[in-house]
């Protein structure tokens, strides 16, 4: 994050009136909305956000007890920011994009001291620029001018940064450098370095928002099979404690096909964040064997730190991942947990006694979610590259109960929607993805990728496997009054289709080594094994073959061994012969 660098602009400091929590009033402070600010003696950031008369009211991000009315206030006149450079990736920061390595060496603790200040990223490395731009020729902004081996994994792409005005280059080589140092000198006096600066609540400036086409494939099935999410979308998560939300998390940062995840902790219960810390360098990109925080910038938010530190955490990400967006790549933000960061807006709002809203959440919670997830997208960017940022949001709903303000106002917005199920998960069904509740709307537009790049008849067979399980709901009822015996032939028929839908298909085992990744062409050859044991069944029993017989040959249990099985074609290739075979066999 940035400090000011003429703090001579200022006319002179506030004085602190009084400090409630994480929020600081001020007075005689001359200072804008959203201006940063140090607060009291030790410096401590915070952003202003009210401004009545000559009364100033901040959000703090750090610890405020021991300051007190009387301590000086120090305005830097500018917006809270984000550093932006070759670093980011393979870095931890807390919400403010302070690294958490470099601070724990400042104080011998992850959990961090007060007023600490360092620059998010590192100003003394020196970084290899190559530039794809000559001397002499014209850039406007946005125009990528040179790449740095940021990480094992990604390319940095050095780009004018889109509030120059650009023009013809009259310097520019190849070279070791720091972020700080001149990498290239325009006409118009210009100069550009490897490091530029973006306001946080501000979207960065692209082309054209898409629509998106294609699809982010996480290698799930329940996700890719039945309920996508674009690149550019959005989605949520909400999820019960001990329903999979992490896991559900790790495997789309693991396996999910893009270039960059950034991943977003606010603040979940207790010490969670720093488990977050602790796991997520140990993991392995499956797909390079690299370490996965080559890809990847971790933004958490120790749980030492105030509520209002959560909203920096959400705001510091979105600009990473639209930076990395602007250099044409893929990107995907997992926020965990957005409820969190309601509940400190709730907070700063109560303590700012605004008018409450439902639940107690201030009026422009909808607002304020719906500016975080709007900032997702398939973007044709200003430099004529083509990037996108997917948004996954968990929700922490309090008891699992989806009809809170948080859920209900995030699925207005997002268009994809993933409902963990604690009764899944207690009956082991992982994912514990509900297929009733959960839906995407991205699912027609996404049908031709998957058409052309999977299967010609993909929407036909998921729709198959969407009435099946359908149907089976709708059973259920009669099944609990009645028994299962007491169903005709073919609605029991349906059931049994209906249960290896779910433990063959929709049931996937994140720590298996081959099921832990399902390729869309095997998630759509599981489901066309489980459709031809369906066809062969019911032609079967419309043949006279009681259902007992049909559903008990020998090689249907083999559908559940199909998710673990690595040389998948084959297999289903024998498994889809043998059925046939057996049940053909039966009249
Ligand atoms: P939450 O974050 O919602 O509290 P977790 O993600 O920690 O829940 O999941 C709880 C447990 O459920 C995990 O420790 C794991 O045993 C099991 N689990 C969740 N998802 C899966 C999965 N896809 N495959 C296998 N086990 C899973």
């Amino acid at each position: 994050m940035s400090q000011a660098e003429d703090i001579e602009s200022v006319d002179e400091d506030g004085v602190i009136e009084s400090v409630s929590g994480p929020v600081v009033s001020a007075t005689d402070l001359d200072a804008r909305m959203n201006d940063v600010v140090y607060v009291g003696d030790e410096g401590l950031m915070g952003e202003v956000i009210e401004i009545e008369g000559n009364l100033t009211t901040i959000q703090v991000y750090e610890e405020t007890s021991g300051v007190s009315p009387g301590e000086p206030v120090e305005n830097t006149g500018e917006p809270l920011s984000v550093d932006l450079g070759p670093g980011m990736l393979d870095s931890i920061y807390d919400g403010v994009q302070r690294p958490l390595d470099e601070l724990e060496e400042k104080m011998g603790s992850a959990f961090l001291d007060r007023g600490v200040d360092a620059p998010g990223i590192d100003p003394e490395k020196q970084w290899e620029f190559t530039p794809s731009v000559a001397e002499g020729e014209i850039v406007e902004p946005g125009d990528v001018i040179g790449k740095v081996p940021e990480t094992a994994s990604i390319t940095h792409r050095v780009m004018v940064p889109p509030d120059y005005e650009g023009g013809k280059i009259t310097s520019i080589e190849a070279g070791e450098f720091t972020v700080e140092e001149v990498v290239a000198e325009l006409e118009s006096g210009e100069e550009i370095t490897m490091h530029q600066e973006w306001p946080v609540r501000e979207a960065r400036p692209a082309a054209e928002k898409e629509t998106p086409t294609i699809p982010l494939v996480s290698g799930q099935r329940i996700l890719d099979g039945l309920f996508p999410i674009a690149k550019g979308g959005t989605a949520a998560i909400p999820g019960p404690f001990g329903s999979g939300k992490t896991v559900t998390q790790h495997q789309l940062a693991k396996w999910a096909d893009a270039d960059i995840v950034v991943y977003v902790g606010c603040g979940e219960r207790g010490n969670e964040m720093t488990e977050v810390i602790e796991d997520f360098p140990e993991l392995e990109d499956p797909k390079t064997g690299k370490p996965l925080m080559s890809r990847t910038c971790l933004i958490a938010n120790t749980s030492n730190m105030p509520v209002a530190a959560r909203e920096s955490c959400i705001y510091t990400g979105i600009t990473i991942a639209e930076y990395y967006r602007d250099m044409g790549y893929d990107v995907a933000l997992m926020a965990d947990s957005t409820s969190r960061w309601a509940e400190a807006m709730r907070e700063i709002s109560s303590r700012l006694e605004e008018m409450p809203g439902e639940e107690g959440y201030p009026a422009y919670l909808a607002a304020a979610l719906s500016e975080f997830y709007e900032r997702a997208g398939l973007f044709q960017n200003i430099n004529g590259t083509q990037g996108s940022v997917s948004v996954i949001g968990a929700v922490s709903p309090p008891g699992g109960d989806f009809s809170e303000p948080v859920t209900q106002n995030t699925l207005r917005i997002v268009k994809t929607f993933w409902a963990l199920d604690a009764d899944l998960a207690e009956r082991r069904h992982f994912p514990s993805i509900n297929w009733n509740e959960s839906y995407s709307l991205y699912r027609q537009q996404l049908d031709p990728w998957f058409r052309e790049n999977v299967a010609e008849d993909w929407p036909e067979r998921r729709q198959w496997a969407v009435d099946v399980l359908d149907e089976e709901d709708e059973l259920q009822e009669i099944v609990q009054l009645v028994g299962k015996d007491a169903l005709p032939e073919d609605q029991q028929l349906t059931l049994e289709i209906a249960r290896y839908l779910r433990e063959a298909w929709l049931q996937q085992n994140a720590f298996h080594d081959v099921d832990t990744y399902c390729d869309p062409k095997k998630t759509y050859r599981m489901l066309g094994a489980i459709k031809t044991f369906n066809d062969e069944a019911f032609e079967a029993l419309e043949a006279g073959v009681p259902v007992e017989e049909v559903q008990d040959v020998d090689a249907a249990p083999r559908l559940n061994r199909m998710g673990v099985a690595e040389e998948w074609n084959e297999f289903i290739d024998e498994l889809e012969s043998d059925l046939e075979e057996q049940i053909r066999a039966l009249y």
